[in-house]
């Protein structure tokens, strides 16, 4: 299995990013982002409850968060190849239940591609994505809630999981086929993994 987490900051271009490895390593994709929104369009209570966080730039608590990854992994990610966390871990918590919960199904995390951004290249990618999607969070006031919350809750887990040698550092600005190939290039480096062939 080959279990990585997509981190960076809001705007940072884990989406972008992990469709590509998801693609390229056929990994199953669990964005917490997105399946959030999935059930804030559906209605459904934890949408309801989710909805007033996510407007207001906060977090979702912890244990909320973690149990419904537990439940991810337990009924859509069994007898895959290997999990893409996007936009999970954000906080130290739960980078120690996401070590346990691999752990119980007896595997392990293996490397942590970190996608370091410049703040106003940031935001100006958060305010376009905002026009062309129409993502609520995606306005000005928002964004900097999100910043700040990143900075203070979510940074930490850098020298985290440097500390546990899991890092890999990449600059996230540029162009997205060149960014891929570095991820692409220290990912094997760091866990011996090779891309698929190209047809
Ligand atoms: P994202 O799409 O990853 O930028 O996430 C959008 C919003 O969903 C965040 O600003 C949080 O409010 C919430 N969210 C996503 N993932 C998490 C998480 N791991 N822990 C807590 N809240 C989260």
């Amino acid at each position: 299995m080959l279990n990585i987490v997509l981190f960076g900051a809001p705007g940072s271009g884990k989406g972008t990013q992990s469709a590509r490895l998801i693609d390229e390593y056929k990994l199953y994709h669990i964005s917490t982002g997105e399946l959030l929104r999935d059930h804030i369009r559906r209605g459904t209570e934890l949408g309801k409850t989710a909805d007033k966080y996510i407007s207001q730039g906060q977090l979702i608590p912890d244990q909320l968060m973690i149990d419904i990854l537990d439940d991810v992994l337990e009924k859509e990610a069994a007898g895959k190849n290997g999990v893409v966390f996007d936009g999970f871990p954000r906080t130290i918590p739960q980078a120690e239940a996401l070590s346990e919960l691999l752990r119980k199904r007896g595997t392990d995390l293996h490397a942590v591609v970190g996608l370091e951004v410049p703040e106003d290249e940031l935001v100006n990618r958060m305010l376009e994505r905002g026009k062309q999607t129409g993502r609520a969070d995606d306005n000005i006031e928002t964004i900097k809630r999100r910043l700040d919350v990143y900075h203070n809750q979510t940074l930490p887990l850098k020298d985290y999981y440097t500390d546990k040698g899991k890092y890999l550092k990449i600059n996230g600005s540029g162009i997205v086929d060149e960014i891929f190939q570095d991820i692409a290039n220290q990912l094997e480096d760091k866990t011996g993994v090779k891309r698929r062939k190209k047809k």
